[in-house]
């Protein structure tokens, strides 16, 4: 029996009523869309070229372009799926927009920068990948929200080139820098599975972004079956999973994910992924005052990851309007570190970015909704 061939996004898209977006088509869709307007399909990648290298945001700057074909297309194929409609920065340069979809719905993301020597600076963009989240952590504003729906890959795609634009403009930065990535804004990324994948080839392509895989990161809260195909495709994207705790009890309440997929069926997972893919993993632990903060809590992480080819990145909490999930003192901060160095567990203390405008994810979009319903 033959399988039935997926459609791909471009199907989908020419079936829907919707305008197609350059960026959520692959190369072989572009040459496809450059055949169907009876074009060369050198058209296809200047197309590329443009959307890519020199982050065009209309058709009227693709200058070596015929202008019946950028007629055609801007009839065909919008440019951009995403409108910036609040941004804010902070004291550390963070910033952090608020995007429209042509739906309505609203996502976030935000472009960090740290020090990177010699006067150099690297810039991080992180985009969310889900409008809304099904998996409703405790602790974060996003999970409040509920589940909207999964982004196209050019939504996703168009938060990455909307900051490296943004970052290209900037005083001192140099014209062909690309950022890193980190999945890790509004929703489970790894439950957008197909999309994600289109998104890191597409950035990781030579003719795409070029962003190196390593440069990129994806997120999960821990969904066991998609860790198990990520590992499997090999990809060198690097991968981090939200673990906030290291005893099921307290990983149930925080992350309701656990319950489908608690810590024995998780950390299989995370060393099988090492194993098959010779790469570490981050842990991520946003430490919350009273919750998971206690030096005994460390022991019990650092026997949880004993052995594993693992980082962890502790991140004291965000103060967010959340009363119940406040970040712990310094000193107990330090503590929790100390503890986990002391039982040879490498760990980087990591500082929140953004707290003065609601970096944390989801918390921008909450205030915007907060607002908007009045
Ligand atoms: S922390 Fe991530 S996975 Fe959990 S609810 Fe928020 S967006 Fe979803």
């Amino acid at each position: 029996m033959t399988a039935i061939e997926k459609p791909s996004c471009y199907n989908l898209l020419c079936m829907s009523k919707e305008l197609i977006c350059l960026t959520d088509l692959t190369s072989d869709d572009l040459v496809a869309l450059i055949a169907e307007l009876g074009q060369p399909s050198y058209r296809a990648k200047q197309l590329q070229h443009w959307i890519y290298k020199e982050l065009a945001a209309s058709y009227g700057q693709m200058g070596n372009m015929p202008k019946t074909l950028r007629e055609k297309l801007a009839r065909k194929a919008r440019i951009s799926r995403i409108k910036p409609v609040h941004e804010s920065m902070a004291k550390d340069g963070t910033v952090k927009t608020l995007f429209s979809l042509l739906d309505g719905r609203t996502i976030e993301a935000s472009m960090m920068q740290h020090p990177a020597g010699k006067g150099k600076w690297r810039h991080t963009v992180c985009v969310s990948t889900q409008a809304g989240c099904a998996l409703g952590c405790s602790f974060c504003a996003t999970g409040q929200q509920g589940f909207e729906r999964n982004l196209w890959p050019g939504e996703i795609i168009d938060q990455v080139i909307y900051f490296t634009r943004r970052m290209r403009h900037g005083v001192g930065v140099e014209v062909d820098a690309v950022p890193n990535v980190v999945f890790m804004g509004m929703g489970e990324p790894l439950a957008n599975y197909d999309a994600l994948m289109q998104v890191i080839d597409i950035l990781n392509s030579p003719d795409g972004l070029n962003i190196g895989a390593r440069s990129m990161t994806v997120s999960t809260a821990g969904l066991v079956p998609q860790i198990e195909r990520f590992s499997q495709e090999k990809r060198q994207v690097r991968l981090a999973i939200s673990l906030h705790a290291a005893a099921d009890a307290l990983r149930n309440k925080l992350v309701p994910l656990n319950k489908r997929y608690p810590l024995e069926a998780l950390m299989k997972s995370c060393r099988a992924h090492i194993e098959t893919t010779g790469r570490r993993i981050t842990f991520e632990y946003i430490l919350f005052e009273n919750i998971n903060d206690s030096v005994q809590q460390a022991v019990e992480l650092a026997a949880l990851l004993k052995g594993m080819n693992c980082h962890v990145n502790l991140i004291a909490a965000n103060s967010t309007d959340n009363k119940n999930f406040k970040p712990p003192v310094h000193n107990i901060v330090l503590a929790f570190q100390h503890e986990l160095e002391r039982r040879h567990i490498p760990c980087t203390l990591r500082v929140s970015k953004g707290a003065d405008i609601n970096a944390g994810c989801g918390q921008l979009r909450s205030r915007f909704l907060g607002t908007e319903r009045g």
